[in-house]
């Protein structure tokens, strides 16, 4: 049984078709990839999963077979979706810590105790520096924040980690280091689903990715399958 699948979802704003008729299903512990041109509805297939700010016009979403795209927003969270925003999320005024703290607090499944346990541990996950970590967020560099947002979501114990372009804003050397900071993750059991524009990226970390354009799948497979697909080179690769 796949872990997250979508069946036939539709998302409609007005005239608009932002999802047009998309399934596809993210097996356990993998690494899935998603591409498209800006606008192709990404953060909206994003948005539909999580129920925020809506839910699908139409279709099915289920984690781990039951549905949950009729469930309030808080529910899917509980059931173990865990969303990155592109902008940065976190709280500017609290420290690295207590940011981390507050994402395994929020999951709702751990005592005090045990959430600041899991945010030490997430902190050292993704090697921030423990003279950090008492900075507040708005203090660190890019890429500490790329740390935080990833050690947030470590501490957080969800089942599937959505991100919403990580690497924005970072130079190569720094991408490198999102890709292991993505590693980091799935080694401790969590399955991704990665949108991104930086392609070098997904096609490294992605077992097998999908490329959307003007809301529907033109294509998905392995990376090397998807990049040698011409209807994904017209689309995406050869702007
Ligand atoms: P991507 O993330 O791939 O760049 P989006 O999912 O943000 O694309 O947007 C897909 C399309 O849906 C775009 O045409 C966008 O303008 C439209 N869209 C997204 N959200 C809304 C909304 N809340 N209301 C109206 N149109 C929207
Ligand atoms: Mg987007």
């Amino acid at each position: 049984m796949p872990l997250l699948e979508m069946r036939q979802v539709t998302r409609r704003f007005g005239a608009l078709l932002a999802l047009d008729n998309v399934s596809f299903s993210v097996r356990k512990s993998e690494i899935f990839g998603i591409a498209g041109p800006n606008g192709s509805g990404k953060s909206t297939l994003f948005n539909v999963i999580t129920g925020i700010p809506f839910p699908p016009s139409e279709g099915e979403i289920l984690l781990a077979g039951k549905p949950i795209h009729r469930l309030p927003p808080h529910q899917i969270s509980r059931a173990g979706i865990l969303r990155t925003f592109q902008k940065d999320a976190e709280f500017a005024t609290l420290s690295a810590r207590e940011n981390v703290y507050a994402s395994a607090v929020y999951c709702g499944r751990m005592t005090s105790t045990e959430a600041k346990e899991a945010a030490d541990h997430a902190l050292d996950d993704v090697s921030l520096k423990a003279e950090r970590r008492a900075k507040a967020a708005s203090d660190l560099s890019v890429f500490e924040r790329k740390q935080l947002m990833i050690a947030s979501a470590i501490a957080g114990r969800p089942k599937v980690l959505l991100l919403d372009e990580p690497a924005a804003g970072l130079t190569k050397p720094e991408v490198t280091g999102l890709s292991d900071l993505i590693f980091t993750v799935h080694r401790r059991g969590i399955t991704v689903v990665l949108i991104e524009h930086v392609l070098p990226l997904l096609l490294n970390v992605s077992e097998r990715l999908m490329i959307l354009n003007h809301g529907a799948i033109i294509a998905s497979g392995s990376p090397a399958e998807v990049v040698r697909n011409p209807e994904v080179v017209e689309a995406y690769l050869g702007k």
